[in-house]
């Protein structure tokens, strides 16, 4: 599998358009990796995690076209993960001839928060309507946390994130070709009963994408702060989770209190894991 970055900032981007904080002043003067748009991920061409509010301008940046994306793992409806009017505008009625379905997978919450959002801001239509589906070239998928189930060649396991439980986020483990990715954005520290599951079901990540909202001299709360990354980053290792080749990857950048990519990336070095950018593509 290869995986690429679409996005790895957090819900504000990196730097964000109305601040003239240091961080965001140093971004745009570095340009290129310091750059960083919300966050979202392509596994090959045809999985997409996550429907983010810039993947179209990721898309043509990064030369990643989603013209194959058969499938959409989200993690949850908060804004800057989910823009519903991809809904309309990857459809028919809006001149996209010939896309594969798109088969949406979400909890039962975010996917009651997609259609609310879409009825009341983008359409009269009910996204859980069978025939708006088949005129939207869209096909629904509820799951819940800890289902294992196959879409296409991958097999993809679900975890509950430690993150607003009104919309039910979920953390995704995707296998194929012997090889194993797990993308954890939203959540603050992964809670034990996800420990055990990893553990239970024999996992070993080959890759490992982490929340990493706040910086090196902030706390975590709702999200993950570098130091917690590092904790779980160390845990993971300790506990086998971790193929010998494997590499972990922060993302869901805040400007706030994260330095620039090349100051962020030597504390990484230092506590044993990498920073994503936008258009990065890593093999698993
Ligand atoms: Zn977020
Ligand atoms: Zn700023
Ligand atoms: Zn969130």
């Amino acid at each position: 599998m290869i995986l690429t970055f679409l996005g790895t900032a957090a819900a504000n981007a990196y730097p964000e358009a109305f601040c003239r904080c240091e961080n965001c002043e140093r971004a745009r003067v570095l340009g290129g990796p310091s750059l960083r748009k919300r966050s979202a991920a392509l596994i090959d061409d045809d999985l997409l995690l996550d429907l983010g509010p810039d993947i179209m301008t990721a898309a043509f940046m990064h030369g990643c076209p989603l013209s194959s994306v058969h499938y959409c793992l989200q993690t949850h409806a908060h804004a800057d993960h989910l823009d519903p009017s991809h809904f309309l505008s990857r459809s028919p009625g809006y001149g996209v001839i010939g896309a594969p379905r798109l088969h949406f997978y979400a909890s039962p919450a975010t996917v009651h928060r997609a259609a609310r959002t879409f009825e009341r801001d983008l359409s009269s239509d009910s996204l859980l309507d069978p025939e708006v589906g088949e005129r939207l070239n869209l096909e629904i998928h509820r799951i819940e946390a800890f289902q294992s189930f196959s879409i296409g060649p991958y097999r993809v396991t679900t975890f509950p994130a430690n993150h607003d439980p009104s919309v039910e986020p979920l953390l995704y483990a995707i296998e194929a070709d012997g090889r194993s990715i797990f993308y954890g954005t939203d959540t603050a520290t992964l809670p034990e009963e996800i420990w055990q599951a990893f553990h239970r079901r024999r996992m070993r990540f080959d890759i490992v994408v982490l929340d990493h909202t706040y910086g090196p001299e902030e706390p975590g709360s709702d999200h993950l702060s570098a130091h917690q990354v590092a904790g779980h980053v160390e845990r993971m290792r300790e506990e086998g989770l971790l193929t010998e080749r494997a590499r972990v990857f922060a993302t869901h950048i805040a400007h706030e209190g994260n330095p620039a990519h090349p100051e962020l990336v030597d504390f990484a070095a230092r506590h044993g894991y990498e920073v994503a950018y936008d258009g990065l593509a890593v093999q698993a």
